[in-house]
């Protein structure tokens, strides 16, 4: 549907308390039948070309406020991808949350150059289910995911994660031994189908790397607590290529993150091993951000020189930040970046209100089992003595 013209699109399943005015300042919006109709503006012309990830979309798209109708439209960076991570339902599941749909639904609205998922895509990891089963999943991921993310002609980058195939290994045997299979499976016949420029994709879907827009993007498998240490020697030798180092910026993206930062995820399996080696790697080689899942809270972080962006669920099981008592939501983040001075600027919706997520409500800081990790806006010197004295509280369930 070309998007040069004025249209009406229906959001099912949101909240009607969602758009307040508040939340929409530029849009406006009317409202009837229990769903929500959001009027397009003409803001959003010339989005033909959306998504196609070339240098010239991208640079005449840069600087202008670009959303979708009724939402808070942030600024285009040089380059923009739109975040998304565990989306799955309960085991077994092959529908998806409302907010999964809606969010999939509204992603060529912010006319991104990307779309990543930070993994947990479908909802198996359960050894009772069936190949049949797990490939019903990807089957029904491919229907109401991919398909339209690729009908919107944006390009897709992934990573695995536990409920997709997790790593996790007995006696040196998958454990999940059905899951990797299917996983492989699936994702294989989709190599050439996500439009992406891979740089290396011998070992897709669980560890490649792509160059797009003169960022650097490497992936690799943190699906279980530890990141294979073939896999490791790859990313050095692939981070340290021209190729990498040439680029303007480098990603990392993975499933687990480096620091445990919700409730419930605060204990070894569920946080990568060896953290600190890990992100002394991707230190040496001037990654700019590691993006991960996982956790189902979102976290705008960092450590050392590195920023960490911890993605929030989209779809079961969002949860809230250690030692906090906050209502949890899901969320999805507008990753934009700007390549002059390498920055970049999150903006977060919550899928449940569709208002833009306030930083400076999260955490100032979260006190886990493997240390303190700073919100991405607030220095080690900024922390009051009281912050200083905080220590870590093991969360209760
Ligand atoms: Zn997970």
């Amino acid at each position: 549907m070309p998007l040069n013209r004025r249209r009406f699109i229906v959001l099912g399943g949101l909240a009607l308390g969602a758009c307040s005015s508040a939340a929409v300042p530029r849009r406006r919006i009317a409202q009837g039948g229990g769903a929500i109709w959001r009027r397009e503006d003409e803001r959003v012309k010339g989005a033909e070309t959306w998504g196609r990830g070339d240098a010239e979309t991208t640079e005449r798209l840069a600087g202008q406020e670009i959303g979708p109708a009724g939402l808070y439209a942030p600024v285009r960076g040089d380059v923009r991808a739109v975040v998304i991570s565990d989306m799955n339902s309960r085991y077994g599941a092959t529908d998806y949350r409302a907010e999964v749909l809606t969010g999939i639904e509204l992603l060529p609205g912010w006319q991104p150059d990307l779309v990543i998922c930070a993994g947990d895509m479908i909802a198996a990891q359960k050894i009772s289910l069936t190949s049949a089963e797990v490939a019903a999943m990807w089957e029904s991921f491919d229907r109401q995911i991919l398909t339209p993310i690729r009908a919107a002609n944006l390009p897709f980058a992934l990573t695995i994660g536990n409920h997709d195939a997790s790593s996790l290994k007995r006696q040196g045997e998958y454990v999940f031994a059905v899951d990797r299979q299917a996983a492989t499976q699936y994702w294989q016949a989709h190599l050439t189908a996500l439009a992406l420029p891979y740089v290396e994709a011998t070992g897709f879907p669980y560890y490649y790397s792509f160059k797009q827009n003169d960022i650097f993007y490497l992936i690799w498998d943190a699906s279980a607590a530890d990141v294979p240490a073939e896999q490791l020697a790859w990313a050095e030798r692939s981070l340290s290529s021209p190729e990498a180092q040439s680029a303007k910026l480098r990603i990392a993206i993975g499933h687990l993150p480096f620091f445990a930062i919700s409730q419930g995820r605060d204990r070894a399996g569920e946080i990568l091993n060896h953290s600190e080696a890990l992100r002394s790697l991707l230190e040496t080689y001037r990654v700019h951000t590691y993006i991960s899942g996982h956790h189902h809270a979102y976290f705008p972080a960092h450590a050392g020189q590195l920023q960490l962006l911890h993605c929030g669920a989209l779809g079961s099981g969002p949860r809230t930040w250690l030692n906090r008592v906050d209502t949890a939501m899901q969320t999805l983040t507008v990753l934009d970046i700007f390549l002059e001075d390498a920055s970049t600027v999150y903006t977060t919706y919550s899928m449940n209100t569709l208002q833009v997520v306030d930083a400076q409500q999260l955490p100032r800081q979260i006190v886990g089992p493997t240390g303190r990790l700073l919100r991405r806006d607030v220095a080690s010197a900024d922390l009051s003595q009281a912050e200083r004295n905080q220590q870590y509280v093991p969360s209760a369930n």
